[in-house]
């Protein structure tokens, strides 16, 4: 029994498997605070319910069209417009079943053996695998906490040549909430101009979760629209994970070839969630400054409980919902080898699940999501400083 070498050759989402033991051992009785997964904790809006029940009784029971209901498209053209200056036409709107089958599409349209791919890191645990998957080789340009999480551009420059097909990277960023200034992104836009055949993925799938300052769109720097993938989706802004609805907007021939690819795996997108993504994107993003403000202040809230854990450090970083500690301190070498090592550590002992570093590409940190009560954040940080405590004492 032997699965394919391409299968073979990737890995489970750590994100993933992390929720699955959290789940696992709930299931045993052990009380788990799960920060592992970067789900919103916010109910959807009332808008986007009563969406999907009005949906149901109109007629939308047969096969959408593969790329999505052309006014769904029509609607997500004039959000690009709206909040982030593109102009894209419906047809350079590609609907998927979630931002990462989104992401997918893209990579297999563009990829293949011989391929590089940039990833700028810590980086989101699928992207090096959807490469793989591809074929592609990843090419990892790491970064440090002092560098916020952010590799300089220079760094990502001097890791892209002839062979270089794709840059991909979120910005704010999962895992680590950094979010690029508009300076960073006209500086990776003069690289990408040296090379012809190299396009960029903009994930924006966190562009309403930005503290400080505003959100900045590299497909709207000058030629840039003609080289970008921009990739965005329901799941954080209107937390709505379980619909599975992501999207791009991308030159013509790119959506027309992540179409085909779609057409070849799951077709067109479940069409309530497609009724309801399309009320999601018409309303105003104003709505979401609540939600905006409770990630604010648990942000802070955790980034002063992390204060007290002796030899962790941490930066503040800018958007999306994610802490990324450099937890090296705690990591030994003998007892403790890894951040593999203490993830299961701290699950075992305290109960918290934290998500490791290396599958993001940052050795020696966790990934704290911070998408969860304030109640249940202050317990799990008490933990985390107890069992750290008692790693020192032992
Ligand atoms: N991109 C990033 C950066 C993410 O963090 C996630 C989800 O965690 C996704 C894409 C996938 O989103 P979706 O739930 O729409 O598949």
């Amino acid at each position: 029994m032997h699965v394919s070498p391409t299968v073979a050759a990737i890995s489970e989402p750590a994100t993933l498997l992390m929720a699955r033991r959290s789940r696992e051992l709930r299931a045993q009785g052990r009380d788990i605070i799960d920060l592992s997964l970067g789900e919103p904790d916010h109910d959807p809006p009332a808008f986007a319910l009563e969406a999907a029940h009005e949906a149901l009784r109109g007629p939308w029971h047969k096969y959408p069209p593969v790329n999505g209901y052309l006014d769904l498209r029509q609607s997500i053209a004039t959000k690009f417009e709206r909040d982030n200056g593109l102009k894209y036409t419906a047809d350079q709107i590609v609907v998927s079943t979630g931002a990462k089958q989104a992401l997918i599409n893209v990579v297999m349209s563009l990829v293949g053996p011989g391929d590089e791919v940039v990833i700028p890191a810590p980086y989101w645990v699928s992207y090096s695998e959807q490469v793989r998957l591809c074929g592609g080789t990843p090419v990892i340009v790491h970064s440090t906490l002092e560098e916020n999480w952010k590799p300089p551009i220079a760094r990502i420059a001097a890791a892209v040549n002839e062979r270089t097909r794709l840059i991909m990277f979120s910005s704010p960023c999962n895992p680590s909430g950094s979010v690029l200034t508009k300076q960073e992104l006209e500086e990776l836009a003069e690289v990408v101009r040296r090379y012809p055949e190299l396009y960029v993925i903009a994930d924006e799938i966190y562009e309403h979760i930005v503290f400080d300052g505003k959100h900045e769109s590299f497909a709207a720097l000058p030629d840039m629209a003609e080289r970008t993938i921009t990739v965005n989706g329901l799941s954080k802004a209107f937390a709505l994970t379980g619909w599975r609805l992501g999207y791009i907007g991308a030159p013509l021939w790119i959506a027309q070839a992540a179409t085909k690819v779609q057409g070849q795996f799951t077709s067109g997108t479940n069409s309530i969630a497609q009724r309801v993504a399309k009320v999601c994107v018409e309303a105003d993003p104003a709505l979401l400054a609540p939600m905006r403000a409770d990630f604010k202040r648990r942000r802070d809230l955790v980034l002063n409980e992390l204060k007290k854990i002796e030899g962790w450090r941490c930066n503040v970083p800018q958007g999306a919902f994610y802490l990324l500690p450099d937890v090296s301190a705690s990591i030994d070498g003998h007892t403790i080898k890894g951040s593999v090592d203490l993830s299961l550590y701290l699950l075992d002992t305290v109960g918290v699940s934290l998500v490791e570093g290396r599958s993001f590409g940052a050795e020696g940190t966790l990934r704290i999501s911070y998408a969860t009560s304030d109640d249940k954040l202050t317990e799990a940080m008490a933990r985390v400083a107890r069992g750290i405590a008692q790693l020192k004492g032992g």
